[in-house]
């Protein structure tokens, strides 16, 4: 279990590092970093807080804006995605761009849930150059931001939207989304429901039927 005083010395290891000195493999390696949210703060206000200052890896560089995530606090229902894109990083709001108003009419008018009513976050929380796929070690620094949220929401569903989100979250880093895609899978205290990434439907619209499906199912889970 990692402390709060451990997180602010990974935070000074990233410093060195910016002066040249090398990462030490044993502390990036540690997949209990994944674990440790107990001493994060324990309201969504501080944590956001917190959030918002967090150098812990590498995307701090590069960010415009730390992208939390936004809706109901008390949601039954929580989408979960890879990380903030150019859109999302302007604004720091998380599913902003094409993808973004793709998952807005899903919830819409798939679910009939307005938007604000569901909470939507992602693996990461600052976006990744190009938006390539954040980094194990950059999963590992930011998901028990993620995983405390989780913890406060106590969401009834969470829908992992993507092989990234599900692979990071559930640390089945092989996981094929088109083997899993529709399962309910039972997570902890939540049923987990991987689909596909809106990005994907924008490019692949054939595949549109596969997530409408997966969101009835939603609909009558909650
Ligand atoms: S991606 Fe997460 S861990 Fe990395 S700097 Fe941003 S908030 Fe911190």
């Amino acid at each position: 279990m990692i402390s709060t005083q451990q997180l602010k010395l990974l935070k000074n290891l990233y410093i060195y590092r910016s002066f040249g000195y090398k990462y030490y493999n044993d502390i990036i390696n540690n997949r209990s970093l994944s674990n440790s949210t107990n001493d994060l703060p324990s309201t969504f206000d501080e944590l956001q807080t917190f959030v918002h200052n967090c150098h812990l890896c590498s995307l701090a560089k590069t960010r415009k804006n730390v992208v939390f995530g936004e809706g109901d606090a008390k949601a039954k229902l929580m989408f979960i995605g890879e990380g903030p894109g150019m859109s999302e990083d302007e604004s720091g709001r998380p599913f902003v761009g094409r993808a973004g108003e793709l998952l807005t009419k899903i919830i819409e008018n798939v679910l009939f849930i307005n938007r604000h009513d569901v909470y939507i976050a992602n693996i990461v929380k600052c976006r990744p150059p190009n938006n390539r796929v954040p980094t194990q070690e950059e999963a590992t620094s930011c998901l028990p931001f993620l995983q405390k949220q989780i913890q406060i929401i106590k969401p009834k569903i969470i829908v992992t939207l993507g092989a990234t989100a599900y692979r990071y979250l559930t640390n089945e880093l092989e996981a094929s989304i088109t083997k899993i895609r529709g399962e309910v899978i039972d997570f902890g205290l939540y049923k987990l429901i991987p689909t596909f990434h809106p990005s994907y439907l924008l490019r692949n619209p054939s595949a549109k039927k596969y997530v409408y499906a997966d969101m009835l199912k939603v609909r009558a889970m909650l």
